[in-house]
């Protein structure tokens, strides 16, 4: 490997990812979408088998948890307009915003609360429809409402499942794998929040707290589910599946825009901002909305000063080979969802040519967006869900923001334009601990 200063001279952007400033990236590797690209895993085809086997499950997922039975099992979030912070942001960064701001309110998702209540538990659910199939318990014609029985939590408890998690993945994969009667056991990093940890454990999920990172925590959590031949392990960096759960969001997305009536196309672009951690989530969501809306849509990430491993793997190309902490960087953040020092095995050489850009945001700088959302819209989201909300001001104001803009012939289109933020968590933050947030929030913007 090249030395840290090889490396920034290469990119001088690395120099200021080292001191933790806030940056702007546009990709270089950006193309114009191709479906059929051999760099492609996957496919439309696999995308739409997840979303079938999530609407087998669906009768299941409304009886086992009341609250999605507005929408028959189905776990989907809405998207509301925020012209209030939109004003507000355009005040304070004083540059008119023009286009349409719209929030995905993943921190509204029933069941966790995040982001990670589409792709966590769709591995689960797959996981249990393949044991059940196998042991000839469950044909896919059957109404799934039948997991509900004690037949079906006494055969999943002859299994384990085991995650490692920053939190948000341990929530999901700890809830629902509960439910369907697994022993489940959460690795959990030191950044991971007490009340994620206690929750779990009132839920009868085993956790294992550990003093390292996310990254550690992932790696003796793996180590300990392979020695027993009854756990299955979901691997947050490197699982196909929670990645096509994630992609699942971008259909019911265009149904969803399609309602509203806001149109999406070459004069009416679409940019979507997502909080990134280890890829999965954020690339899942920004894959699937590629092969719907190719060109018209643009996705940025958005990454802590502190944690910038997406960011720092495609800039080098070196993606899961290195970790922040190699560039001195400390992974240390209060945006826990996104504490990631190391990104995923797969999600960046998939979405090195899909994505539009990526850039990062300092931790007074999610808790000042916190308290001013609330403000505006009184919508309460974590720390980590803030990242996405700041992107159009980035892409306004940064060199290369502006840059890529002019070199995609969008400045024209923006008074047409189309902002989405994806929220990515928040409502299961309880109520002192959000207040703790957003008071924080206010002293910062004072
Ligand atoms: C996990 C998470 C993300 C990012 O998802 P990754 O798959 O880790 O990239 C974003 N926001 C929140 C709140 C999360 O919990």
């Amino acid at each position: 490997m090249k030395t840290i200063q090889e490396w920034i001279k290469e990119y001088p952007l690395i120099n200021e990812l080292v001191a933790t400033k806030e940056v702007f990236w546009s990709n270089p590797k950006y193309e114009p979408f191709q479906e059929n690209g051999d760099y492609l895993p996957f496919n439309e085809k696999d995308i739409k088998d997840a979303e079938e086997r999530l609407k087998r499950f669906a009768p299941y997922i409304a009886k086992v948890f009341p609250e999605t039975r507005n929408l028959n099992g189905i776990i989907e979030s809405p998207i509301v307009p925020i012209p209030a912070m939109q004003k507000k942001l355009s005040n304070m960064y004083k540059h008119p915003l023009e286009g349409t701001f719209l929030l995905k309110c993943d921190n509204d998702l029933p069941i966790s609360g995040s982001i990670k209540a589409r792709g966590g538990i769709y591995e689960v659910l797959k996981h249990a429809e393949t044991l059940a199939l196998k042991h000839g318990l469950l044909t896919v014609n059957d109404d799934y409402s039948i997991l509900a029985s004690e037949k079906f939590s006494n055969f999943f408890s002859q299994y384990s499942i085991a995650v490692g998690s920053t939190g948000n993945l341990g929530l999901s994969i700890g809830i629902m794998s509960a439910k369907l009667g697994f022993k489940v056991t959460v690795h959990m990093s030191a950044d991971a929040k007490k009340w994620k940890k206690d929750l779990l454990k009132s839920k009868g999920v085993t956790v294992i707290e550990y003093t390292g990172d996310y990254g550690e925590a992932v790696k003796e959590g793996r180590k300990q589910a392979y020695s027993n031949p009854n756990c299955y392990f979901i691997d947050d960096e490197n699982s196909h599946d929670l990645f096509l759960g994630y992609a699942v969001a971008a259909s019911r997305l265009k149904q969803q825009l399609e309602d509203l009536n806001v149109i999406v196309d070459e004069n009416h672009p679409l940019f979507v901002y997502l909080p990134c951690g280890v890829g999965g989530g954020p690339g899942g969501v920004a894959y699937g909305l590629k092969l719907i809306y190719q060109n018209c849509v643009h996705c940025f990430f958005a990454e802590p000063t502190h944690s910038p491993s997406m960011l720092l793997g495609l800039m080098t190309g070196l993606h899961d080979k290195v970790t922040v902490q190699d560039f001195g960087i400390d992974n240390i953040t209060s945006a826990d969802g996104l504490a990631v020092g190391r990104p995923s095995g797969f999600v960046g050489p998939i979405i090195e040519s899909l994505l539009s850009g990526s850039y990062t945001v300092s931790d007074n700088g999610l808790f000042e967006l916190l308290s001013t959302l609330a403000d505006t819209e009184n919508i309460h989201l974590e720390p980590s869900a803030l990242a996405g909300v700041i992107g159009p001001v980035k892409l306004w104001n940064e060199k290369q923001g502006k840059e890529y803009l002019k070199n995609h012939n969008l400045k024209d289109k923006m008074k047409n334009s189309l902002h989405l933020m994806w929220a990515t968590g928040g409502s299961m933050v309880p109520k002192e601990i959000m207040h703790e947030y957003y008071k924080k929030g206010v002293t910062l913007s004072l």
